[in-house]
């Protein structure tokens, strides 16, 4: 069994599994899809649902066919616990101030060859000010601006909503990104076990974070 080091793998009420294979930007191509067909036929599965998180989760799989499609799926492509979405932003939207599909490419690269934080994290891309990507009610949030990026850190919906808090307004690209690198370093470094980004902000607060940043 996979499930502890694999973390799209998830145990619901029912005891089966489900499966979220890593979707970069909500993009699967013809190979991706079909090899969640091939799995879904193979096992018999009663099909996909969509998740929030732009990606699609393969459910009612049973624990001892786990490991099976853990290895088929590997065309699909990595799992990781962190989650991007990403509106259609700059080029293909018409209010779209920002490119949030490049942007996503960018924070993934951060996440993923950087960073590599083991934590659940949502992270959301927005290309104006109308915010489709909830930047504000994610952990880590991205608002195209007309000169650059607006960096948002602890937000969170559910039973307490919290609005994040703005690290960065209206700043480049580059500077953007390793704000948020550093900032993801200093959370990894200092979090208690389980704390989400918005508890870890209530713990420490903004001013003590951005003095600990030097912003
Ligand atoms: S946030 Fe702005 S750019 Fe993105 S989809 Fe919404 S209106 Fe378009």
């Amino acid at each position: 069994m996979l499930e502890k080091q694999f973390g799209g793998v998830n145990k619901r009420p029912d005891g089966t599994f489900s499966i979220t294979p890593r979707m970069p930007l909500g993009k699967l191509d013809v190979d991706g899809l079909e090899t969640i067909v091939a799995v879904i036929r193979k096992f018999n599965l009663p099909g996909i649902r969509a998740t929030t998180g732009q990606r699609v989760t393969i459910e009612g799989i049973p624990a001892d066919s786990v490991d099976e499609i853990v290895d088929m799926l590997n065309g699909v492509g990595s799992r990781t616990p962190q989650s991007i979405i990403a509106c259609r932003g700059h080029g293909d939207c018409k209010h779209g101030l920002q490119n949030t599909q490049t942007m996503a490419m960018q924070v993934e690269e951060v996440l993923c060859d950087s960073v590599q934080i083991p934590t659940h994290l949502k992270i959301g891309l927005s290309g104006c000010s109308r915010c489709c990507g909830n930047s504000y009610i994610q952990d880590i949030g991205l608002v195209g601006t007309p000169d650059g990026w607006t960096l948002v850190i602890g937000g969170k919906a559910g039973s307490s909503v919290r609005c994040g808090d703005d690290l960065l307004v209206d700043s480049p690209l580059e500077l953007v990104l390793t704000t948020m690198e550093r900032f993801l370093t200093f959370y990894k470094e200092n979090k208690q076990e389980k704390e989400r980004v918005a508890a870890f902000i209530d713990r420490l607060g903004i001013d003590h974070i951005k003095g600990e940043l030097q912003i």
